[in-house]
């Protein structure tokens, strides 16, 4: 195996490979201080804490294999205990996540799979959306929640929607997650199957312990597929950062309508927002509140729907 030189800890990063002269790729994603930090926001029950860390995993192995300048956001919709949870991965690698549960997930065993959190299989659904932020079209893909673990709707979105075949492996202990993504690049030949089946089964094989306790990605490669010649490249930084600001609290507040500010702003004289990601806490004065409708002053002008979920971000 070839490493890029000045590895540094396997930690709060993406990591591509490729097996050369197969067509096999991959990435290993590493999140400790970062998912510390995003599940740190809200208090989630446990159950919730470990799914969410493994979507954190999984989004950004999804993001490794984007090629534009977007977001990637994975979206659960549910009538059980989590009503709703989003992840977001950017090109950057910047993470967020957010979730709504019912006080029954509270009791739930740490281990309980996302199908069961999401409750009903006929309507809840896993919709990994992909934002290009250029003005390009989004793009979105359906999961029904058939399949039990974050690891194989991930393998299945792949399969289906991707139309490539892949592997996806992931593993937390409710504060740090650690993903693999393996995947038989589009157009192998024949030659390439007995490499993709010995990799795959490799890949199927590997326990959370091996994800876990490994002390970098070369070592769990090296360990793993130690027939391949594996080019490992240089590891990229993940890290927990939302996008809220001032501005889209302002313009969340817009699409909840002058009426329904003007409302609030009678009863508390001010206007509080708290980001439903980071947690961050807006206040608007009566002024700033009111500046929000300057050019418009109809007491009716925007929606007077507050968003599903909470203020938008
Ligand atoms: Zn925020």
């Amino acid at each position: 195996m070839t490493a890029a030189p000045g590895l540094p800890r396997f930690a709060d990063a993406l990591s591509r490979f490729v097996f050369e002269h197969t067509a096999v790729r991959g990435a290993l994603a590493s999140l400790d201080v970062c998912c510390r930090d995003i599940l740190a926001c809200h208090a989630y029950p446990p159950a919730l804490r470990r799914v969410l860390a493994e979507l954190l995993a999984a989004a950004a192995l999804l993001a490794s294999t984007l090629k534009f300048n977007g977001s990637l956001i994975v979206q659960l919709r549910g009538d059980g205990p989590v009503r709703m949870l989003v992840v977001e991965c950017d090109a950057a690698l910047a993470l967020r996540a957010t979730a709504q549960w019912r006080d029954d997930a509270e009791s739930l065993p740490a281990t309980t799979d996302l199908a069961t959190l999401a409750g009903s299989t006929a309507r809840s659904r896993l919709a990994i959306t992909l934002d290009p932020k250029d003005g390009g079209p989004l793009y979105q893909g359906i999961v029904g929640l058939e399949a039990a673990s974050v690891a194989t709707l991930i393998e299945h979105y792949l399969t289906t929607s991707e139309q490539i075949e892949s592997r996806v492996v992931l593993a937390t202990d409710g504060d740090r997650a650690r993903g693999l993504l393996l995947q038989r690049l589009p157009g192998a030949g024949a030659a390439d199957d007995a490499a993709w089946e010995i990799a795959a089964a490799a890949a199927s094989a590997m326990t959370s312990a091996d994800l876990l306790d490994a002390p970098g990605p070369a070592a769990l490669l090296g360990a793993h597929f130690p027939a391949a010649d594996i080019r490992l490249f240089e590891p990229r930084a993940a890290h927990f950062a939302c996008g809220c600001s001032e501005t889209r609290i302002g313009n969340a507040l817009r699409l909840l309508g002058r009426a329904e500010v003007d409302g609030i702003l009678a009863e508390q004289g001010r206007v509080g927002a708290t980001c439903e990601f980071c947690n961050r806490q807006y206040t608007l004065t009566a002024a700033q509140a009111r500046a929000l409708f300057a050019d418009d002053p109809r007491p009716d002008a925007g929606l007077r729907a507050a968003p599903a979920g909470g203020l938008p971000h």
